[in-house]
């Protein structure tokens, strides 16, 4: 069995991992890193079947070429097939409007979508011959985790997160011989969940006494529902904007996948939602929090948002998520500044930043692989893998930390 990362090894971003298995090719991922310009994996060989982890486009990003290239059928669970097609469509709106030349366009979208099959988990597949199984990655509803029962036991975990969250119940071990593993937050842990909410509700209340608006940017797909539902019974008036309210409606449409698809229903009935930009005047006016795409500030509603209340003192942009490197809410964080309209501008808001990850921090990475008792394991999606791979070395663990494009071999 020989595993290719051919993208996503040592950065967090375009994963994408090329298994080949007596004679059998099968991808894992096939993403892309939207920074500026967009960063693409390797090229991957002709493969027999692909597999998608979760909808995020650092793993679905070149999926659409994959199959238009290819003919290629790809795997996933039905709330990454339907949410994940979503986000490439409106990657392919943002890629025109931001002047970078997308690896493909709307007609291979289409393409894809005839490509796309559903799995659930604990469904078992045939995949020439070899056998994969679907787990739960927990992460964001939908996530999976794909167990390949061929000459090894081969776990591929996509992102994951074994804490339950609001959303989503958290990641199970799974017994393997070679795990490959996301390492996002090697060398880094969060502060207890419960803390982090408690400081962001006081802060948004702090904000509205005050008379400002509280401005939460967050991912459409997870962190949107994740934020609805943390500051759901808050007493505040909250309002929904952008295409978080449309991912609400499919992840409400499969319950199974939710952890409680009831809190989420309740959490919605209390959030006004913005539908068009004459709401977004009117709702505007009274809102108290503003929950709105996207996530790292470089696009969406949420420009609109901060440039009316640049200003304002009163207000505040609480990030809610990891900002990657060349990102307007990583300039937002690092020097108060943001790029509006083409230049940079000064926001007088106050800027706060909470740890709402949706990914196993070091330690329960560490937790994780010792249940999972693999021969060996292979990091990937970690711009600092090294200081995992030395605490799990410590622990008589095999570890591999590959560059891109470097293949390693798992002998029978
Ligand atoms: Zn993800």
């Amino acid at each position: 069995m020989q595993l290719t990362l051919l993208g996503g090894a040592s950065e967090v971003g375009s994963l994408s991992g090329f298994l080949e298995d007596g004679g059998i090719r099968l991808l894992f991922d096939c993403g892309l890193t939207p920074s500026k310009p967009p960063k693409y994996p390797m090229k991957p060989p002709a493969v027999d079947l692909a597999f998608l982890s979760h909808a995020h486009i650092d793993h679905s990003g070149m999926i659409p070429w994959l199959c238009a290239t290819f003919g290629v059928d790809v795997v996933a669970t039905p709330p990454t097939n339907i949410v994940g097609t979503m986000l490439l469509e409106d990657s392919v709106k943002v890629s025109s409007l931001e002047g970078f030349p997308a690896p493909y366009d709307k007609s291979d979208v289409k393409v894809l979508k005839k490509h796309l099959q559903n799995a659930a988990f604990g469904d078992i597949l045939d995949a020439g011959g070899i056998d994969i199984c679907l787990h739960p990655a927990g992460h964001i509803p939908g996530a999976a985790m794909f167990e390949v029962r061929a000459s090894k036991d081969l776990l591929f975990t996509g992102d994951i997160n074994t804490l339950d969250s609001h959303l989503v119940n958290g990641a199970k071990p799974v017994k393997c011989d070679v795990l490959v593993i996301e390492s996002t937050y090697s060398g880094r842990d969060h502060p207890p969940r419960s803390e982090t909410e408690r400081h962001f509700l006081n802060k948004t209340k702090e904000v509205v006494e005050r008379g400002g608006l509280a401005i939460v940017p967050a991912f459409a797909v997870g962190r949107t529902q994740e934020m609805m539902l943390t500051l759901m019974n808050s007493g505040l008036d909250i309002v929904l904007d952008g295409m978080g309210w449309a991912v609400n409606r499919h992840f409400m449409s499969m319950p199974e996948y939710l952890r409680s698809s009831q809190r989420l229903s309740d959490a919605m009935a209390q959030i006004k939602v913005i539908r068009n930009p004459g709401d977004r005047k009117t709702l505007a006016k009274t809102a108290q929090v503003v929950i709105t795409t996207s996530g790292m500030v470089d696009g969406g509603p949420v420009l609109e948002f901060i440039s009316d209340r640049r200003n304002d003192k009163n207000s505040a942009v609480l990030l809610t998520g990891y900002q990657v490197e060349g990102t307007n809410g990583r300039m937002l964080m690092e020097s108060g500044e943001l790029v509006l309209g083409g230049a940079p501008a000064k926001i007088q808001c106050e800027l706060g930043f909470y740890d709402f990850s949706a990914h196993a921090d070091h330690n329960e990475l560490i937790k994780f692989v010792k249940a999972c008792a693999p021969e060996e394991v292979v990091l990937c999606h970690g711009d600092n893998r090294i200081v995992l791979a030395n605490d799990l070395r410590e622990d008589g663990f095999k570890v591999h930390m590959p560059k891109e494009g470097q293949k390693i071999e798992f002998l029978p």
